[in-house]
């Protein structure tokens, strides 16, 4: 079905086989000398690119650095993270009427989201590189990531937040590990503006998804998947189904497809195709696959309860449009109570997430309705952060305290016993 294009010429500016290159004008980088984010020539996304690629047999071990053999380095300042659980869901399977529903749940990661596997990998650069002050803009949890590994790392961090859109749980570790927060009057974006603003003076490292060696972790959620669900299902999954804030993961496991069957370790039949879900209220992304565009437009106002993808201008979008495209994917968006409700069908089964990790089951029901998947498939959805992030959010959701009296008697009598 698919077959995804890699080119492979391995440049003189690699490093021990590793180097960066523009996606748009395939410009080559050397990756350690100098700090680099986007290309020099013509601005474009970079990818971190390898001269061998490895296939299942190299990888050894658990979690992100298992698969050192796919990424720049043999270790990262490491808590650990990865080796999350692929749930069974009974229930909502048999609801939403799949031949397999499996849910990846990147909440189970030490701070909490799928941010510290390109946290390991982003900070483990920061030390390559000889900088001392990271710095990141964040819906919240790129922030709690950053200031626990960059904690770790014994490094200075530096997060600007949209005021009055992050989670409490996430200010609240942001804070606890260490960070200096800064509160921007401002959406997403306009953090984003501000710190790459900062990153190219010198101030600060940024460790943003912008920069490429952050989404060569979060390439592990593809490699664990494709793993876990072959090894106890006996093959691959037909579609991963994922919430798109800033489409880094998106970009991330498009690039595990296209390295796994450039190794041969899979081939074009195996690939999963992409299939990317937005909150309504900020869906570039699914307009732009909708409208058949190569970039997104960018939404200055943006509005949904899911505060982790609460995001106009998807940085990622470059990398991951075609990958959207080219796995025979597609995006949808999500009415913010189906959002709820997603979460809540989830949270009976024993998996709580956050509200944006809901959109990736909401956006399976969307899609079972509309008949754009059919019974037969089997469907992986991600999860990208636990429930506690969110505990307002998971509060709304929920049902409400009941008050009783302090007595047995008061107790027996309420509950009608
Ligand atoms: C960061 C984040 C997202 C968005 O991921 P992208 O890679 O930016 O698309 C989704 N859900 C949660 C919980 C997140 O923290
Ligand atoms: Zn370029």
């Amino acid at each position: 079905m698919a077959h995804l294009e890699l080119t492979q010429e391995e440049p003189d500016c690699a490093d021990d086989g590793v180097w960066l290159q523009c996606i748009e004008c395939g410009e080559t980088l050397a990756p350690f000398d100098e700090v680099h984010y986007t290309c020099d020539a013509c601005d474009g996304l970079l990818e971190v690119r390898y001269a061998d690629l490895p296939t299942w047999d190299d990888f050894s071990g658990r979690g992100v650095w298992r698969y050192s053999a796919a990424l720049p380095f043999a270790e990262g300042v490491s808590l650990p993270e990865g080796d999350t659980q692929l749930h069974d869901v009974p229930r909502l399977e048999e609801e939403v009427g799949v031949s397999r529903l499996r849910v990846k749940h990147e909440g189970m990661n030490p701070t909490g989201s799928f941010k510290d596997r390109g946290m390991t990998v982003g900070v483990r650069t920061a030390k390559e590189l000889g900088v001392g002050k990271l710095a990141c803009a964040s819906t919240g949890n790129t922030s709690a990531a950053l200031a626990a590994y960059g904690g770790r790392g014994g490094m200075e961090t530096l997060v600007l937040l949209p005021q009055g859109k992050v989670a409490a749980g996430k200010v609240a570790q942001a804070s606890l590990h260490g960070a200096r927060i800064l509160e921007v009057d401002g959406n997403f974006d306009t953090c984003l503006d501000i710190v790459q603003d900062l990153a190219h003076r010198g101030v600060v490292y940024l460790l943003n998804s912008l920069n490429p060696f952050r989404l060569e972790g979060q390439k592990t959620i593809g490699l664990e998947i494709m793993e876990q669900f072959r090894d106890e299902e006996g093959e691959y999954p037909d579609r991963i189904i994922l919430p798109v804030g800033n489409a880094g993961n998106t970009a991330a496991l498009y690039k595990c497809f296209r390295e796994l069957e450039a190794s041969g370790a899979i081939t074009g039949d195996d690939i999963p195709a992409l299939t990317g879900v937005q909150a309504a209220g900020s869906a570039p992304m699914v307009e732009a696959i909708q409208e058949g565009r190569e970039e997104t437009r960018r939404w200055e106002s943006v509005e949904t309860k899911a505060t982790a993808i609460r995001i106009g201008n998807p940085v990622n979008a470059p990398k991951a449009l075609p990958g959207i495209r080219q796995t025979g994917g597609t995006a949808v968006a999500v009415e913010d109570d189906e959002i709820m409700d997603a979460q809540r069908s989830l949270a009976e089964e024993g998996v709580g997430v956050e509200p944006a990790s809901a959109a990736s089951i909401a956006g399976l029901r969307k899609l079972r309705r509309q008949g754009v998947i059919d019974d037969s498939e089997q469907v992986v959805c991600l999860t990208t952060g636990h429930l506690l992030k969110d505990p307002d959010a998971a509060v709304e959701a929920g049902r409400d305290p009941e008050a009783v009296p302090g007595t047995t008697e008061g107790v027996l009598d309420y509950l009608g016993e």
